[in-house]
């Protein structure tokens, strides 16, 4: 359980709405450039939670804030690329994780597969360390002056608190706090808005030999039906799959029922490796995850990972965003601040810029990945071999993007591209 600080009411330089990842390595960034944050967390830590497979930029990251060592002391399986099975379990890729060095050559290099109760609580445990102040309580209102945010309200055991800020990020992630509160601009559903995930983990689970055992496995059957396999240490893997809801609700089973129904038919790599299974945790679910939100930086605030964008899981960018754009959003608050700019109209501007131009290369990605998967497969196979790795890393702002992968799949996908994201709610 993590010892919770005492926290000041304010005036603070900068609130963190949230604990998981995307607050926790802005608060790191930001203390790497002297601003000491207050963060906000609803929830005891550690919890459950979803999203354990990093990807190679995040390993990167990772490092250079210092803490491998501190990984590999709690033995995360070691992730060396990512093996994708196409139905049938023939036309299978494999993707390496592989670092760009300054002369542009490829190298190969290591992320991590995570536990996340354990990883979230360990970074935040970290951030609070190194100089962060942590709270428990639930944002659940904005203070606002003359159209900037000037702070955040709280509920914690003890009360409602109102605590003040010169800028107030939004970490809060599924949950986005600041667009439920009307102070981004509209959220709007992304294109897989109507999947489900069911997952559990299992002991027992057949992995590849050697070093590759710590490797993430991803099986597909048809459009939109995929299950993923996650080693998260020696015994234990992480199981899900992720189908069209209205799939899951017309089958009428449990959840239960249907994650075991679809480990044994939905791709026969996949089955072969599930046959001495026994499930270790309950089966839980995931739903409506894909969104998008306009305008997520403002006059006083910024939103941060979950809390603006998720599109879909299927190639493990989540915890990425939020590692990225908390270094993209830590530097532009420390300019901000040394500025005082913070009460102009839109002083994250640039910021919102980069993080929509690399949240849309995967948008991208993972749309062509479903309409051409064949194709997919010859690029990440023969064709643009290191390009597809550029991508998996998290290699997909402007030093990097749009490659000519990116390109070519952005010309394909302009014939099958989905209409307009309608608002939701
Ligand atoms: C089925 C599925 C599988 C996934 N698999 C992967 C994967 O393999 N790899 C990967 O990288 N990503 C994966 N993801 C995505 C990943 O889970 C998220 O992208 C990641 O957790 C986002 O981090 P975050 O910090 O933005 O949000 P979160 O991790 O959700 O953290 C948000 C925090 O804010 C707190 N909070 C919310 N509201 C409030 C409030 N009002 N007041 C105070 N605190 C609040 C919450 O309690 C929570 O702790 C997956 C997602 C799904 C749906």
């Amino acid at each position: 359980m993590i010892t919770l600080n005492r926290h000041l009411p304010g005036p603070h330089d900068v609130v963190i709405v949230g604990g998981g990842p995307a607050a926790s390595f802005t608060a790191l960034f930001l203390l790497e450039h002297g601003i000491r944050p207050l963060i906000v967390e609803r929830d005891s830590f550690p919890r459950f939670h979803i999203g354990e497979s990093l990807t190679g930029e995040v390993g990167g990251i990772l490092r250079d804030l210092g803490l491998e060592a501190d990984l590999a002391a709690r033995r995360f399986p070691v992730k060396h690329g990512v093996t994708v099975y196409g139905a049938s379990g023939t036309n299978t890729f494999w993707v390496p994780v592989m670092r760009r060095q300054h002369d542009g050559d490829l190298t190969s290099t290591t992320t991590w597969q995570v536990r996340r109760d354990e990883f979230d609580r360990f970074l935040l445990e970290t951030a609070a360390a190194r100089g962060a102040t942590v709270m428990k309580g639930e944002a659940d209102g904005v203070l606002r002056e003359e159209g900037t945010v000037r702070g955040l309200r709280v509920k914690t055991a003890e009360g409602v608190e109102a605590i003040s800020c010169r800028i107030l990020v939004d970490a809060s992630g599924q949950k986005t706090f600041l667009a439920n509160q009307g102070v981004t601009g509209p959220k709007e559903r992304g294109n897989y808005e109507k999947q489900v995930g069911i997952f559990s983990r299992v002991t027992g689970a057949v992995r590849d030999p050697d070093e590759a055992a710590g490797n993430t496995l991803i099986f597909y059957q048809e459009k939109h039906h995929w299950a993923w396999f996650i080693p998260l240490s020696e015994t234990e893997t992480s199981i899900g799959v992720v189908v069209p809801g209205e799939h899951f609700s017309q089958s009428g089973k449990s959840t239960e029922e249907f994650l075991e129904w679809k480990l044994r038919n939905l791709n026969p790599a996949l089955t072969a490796r599930l046959r001495n299974i026994r499930f270790t945790e309950p089966v839980r679910t995931a739903s409506n995850y894909s969104y998008r939100v306009k305008n997520f930086t403002g006059p006083g605030f910024v939103c941060v990972g979950d809390a603006h964008r998720f599109t879909d899981p299927i190639f493990s960018f989540g915890v990425f965003f939020s590692a990225h754009e908390a270094r993209l959003a830590a530097a532009a608050i420390r300019d901000v601040l040394a500025n005082s700019t913070e009460r102009e109209a839109d002083p994250f501007a640039e910021y919102e810029a980069t993080c929509d131009f690399g949240q849309q290369v995967i948008q991208d990605v993972i749309d062509f990945f479903w309409e051409y998967p064949l194709a997919f497969q010859m690029m990440a196979h023969k064709s643009h071999k290191g390009e597809i790795t550029d991508c998996f890393a998290g290699r997909v702002y402007p030093a990097h993007q749009p490659s000519d992968a990116v390109l070519t799949m952005r010309r394909m996908l302009e014939r099958v591209r989905s209409p307009r994201p309608e608002p939701v709610g």
